[in-house]
């Protein structure tokens, strides 16, 4: 990855789309994912924060793009306390939640306008 690049993916930022396009799948329009959301089913509980929730019958997206890809911030307190947010790598919604906690992805988060925060 070019210097360019790596800050994109770990900070956010602009480059260009060309890359953009070859790193990122097509994004869905809006009525896709309307029917994509509508039709997620949230799997079974997990326990702890190495797992992940499955859904069905799309895998876990990006409530608000649709981008399959997120990236995590890394444990922002100290060891044993864990508290981590994952961010959407297209569109940088937070799409995962960590606090000490099981990961919370914000497909799970339907009542709470699909903020996993809270
Ligand atoms: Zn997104």
């Amino acid at each position: 990855m070019t210097k360019k690049l790596n800050e994109w993916y770990y900070d956010g930022g602009r480059i260009p789309r060309k890359i953009k396009k070859k790193v990122l799948d097509r994004k869905p329009t809006r009525k896709v994912l309307r029917k994509m959301l509508s039709e997620t089913v949230v799997g079974e509980p997990i326990k702890t924060m190495f797992e992940r929730v499955t859904f069905s019958p799309h895998g876990d997206f990006c409530p608000k793009c649709g981008e399959t890809s997120y990236i995590g911030s890394g444990n922002k307190t100290d060891y044993p306390e864990h508290w981590e947010s994952f961010r959407c790598l297209r569109c940088r919604t937070i799409v995962g939640y960590i606090d000490n906690s099981p990961f919370i992805h914000a497909l799970e988060c339907k009542d709470n306008d699909y903020n996993p925060v809270f």
